[in-house]
């Protein structure tokens, strides 16, 4: 009777998200323990036991491509309300804006980065610039483009792909960087290397993939999480191949737990105003798959004139947040704050949800 109840609670409070969010800027899962524990309260006196519970949660704030829209006092406000344990960038902050990284590097948050296309966007087909070189140092070790970051605090770890990617079937433009900066020649040695990075990643940890390109395999269709959108004469899979046959092999040995694969690069509005992306799946491996890459991610809402005449805007910042509890993903919503008089959740649709086992 009692587990009867407690499990339709966690299942119904899954499929309110939205109300849980709007009523108390608690998580989904922080309403359902709420619940738990008053129902526990309720049956108390019928000397009914329960095993205590123990999933604590982990939020991860993603901020999908950044195209210039990025404020160090605004967004820092936005995140204050959602509180994430760690902060993705997937790249693309703007056509090598140095200054912008360098502002996010200064972020006082636990994050990581992958730089796409665009940060290197005046570089190619030069192999390096200052520019580049400029916004890899201001990111230091946040920088996981072919890296990886262990986080023991939150038994996770975060697995860099290949950064700079333009998407498609070969390196393109980029080949000399990629070299350059990190002997990697090819599709296959870039798997290699993106692979062996997971496989030697705590055996106890979650895995997250973080690239700009989400993985080959995922579309057909240009509308698909990472289909080619802007051709009416080519279409379909835009993926990186590499990534796909990294985690191909990391799948193959089966010693990790990869719970997700985040990404951008493919914005969510179609070309041409064919409509909306596709921006989560779930994969027949249980993998989730979710492309951030809202632009742009920052929107005038509305206007008030100050003391001296100044127009100044509230804005709504998009963030996507996935929650993880017990080692599984179970609630992913792409999310709009706003930050102007009052800071508060302005909306956000649930992508994902599922109880915790
Ligand atoms: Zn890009």
């Amino acid at each position: 009777m009692c587990s009867l109840n407690f499990s339709r609670g966690m299942y119904a409070c899954g499929l309110q998200g939205q109300k849980c969010f709007e009523d108390s800027l608690f998580s989904c899962s922080d309403c359902c323990v709420s619940r738990i524990n008053r129902h526990l309260s309720a049956v108390a006196s019928s000397r009914v036991v329960l095993a205590p519970m123990a999933m604590p949660r982990v939020r991860i704030a993603v901020v999908g491509d950044v195209h210039d829209d990025w404020d160090s006092t605004k967004d820092r406000r936005a995140l204050e309300v959602l509180k994430p344990d760690l902060v993705l960038f997937t790249g693309d902050f703007g056509n090598e804006n140095v200054d912008l990284v360098h502002s996010i590097s200064k972020l006082d948050l636990l994050k990581a980065a992958i730089l796409g296309n665009h940060d290197c966007w005046y570089t190619i087909p030069r192999s390096s610039s200052d520019a580049v070189e400029a916004q890899l140092e201001s990111l230091g070790n946040s920088h996981i483009g072919y890296s990886r970051m262990d986080i023991s605090e939150l038994k996770l770890s975060v697995i860099g792909a290949r950064p700079f990617s333009w998407g498609g079937d070969d390196f393109g433009r980029t080949h000399e960087l990629l070299k350059e900066r990190y002997g990697i020649k090819g599709l296959n040695e870039s798997a290699n290397k993106i692979s062996s990075l997971a496989l030697n990643a705590p055996t106890d940890h979650v895995l997250v993939f973080l690239g700009h390109n989400g993985p080959a395999g995922l579309s057909s269709e240009p509308s698909d999480i990472c289909g080619k959108d802007w051709s009416r004469t080519s279409t379909g899979d835009h993926g990186d191949p590499d990534l796909e046959m990294a985690l191909k092999n990391v799948k193959q040995k089966g010693l990790h737990n990869v719970q997700l694969v985040i990404f951008g690069h493919m914005h969510k509005q179609l070309h041409l105003n064919r409509g909306d992306r596709t921006m989560l799946v779930r994969g027949p491996d249980n993998i989730i798959y979710v492309n951030a890459a809202v632009v742009p991610r920052v929107r005038n809402v509305s206007s008030k004139s100050n003391n001296t005449g100044i127009t100044e805007w509230e804005t709504i910042r998009n963030f996507t947040i996935i929650d993880v509890m017990n080692n599984q993903v179970t609630r992913v919503a792409e999310t709009w704050i706003r930050v102007g008089e009052n800071d508060f959740v302005d909306s956000e649709t649930i992508l994902y949800s599922c109880m915790p086992q």
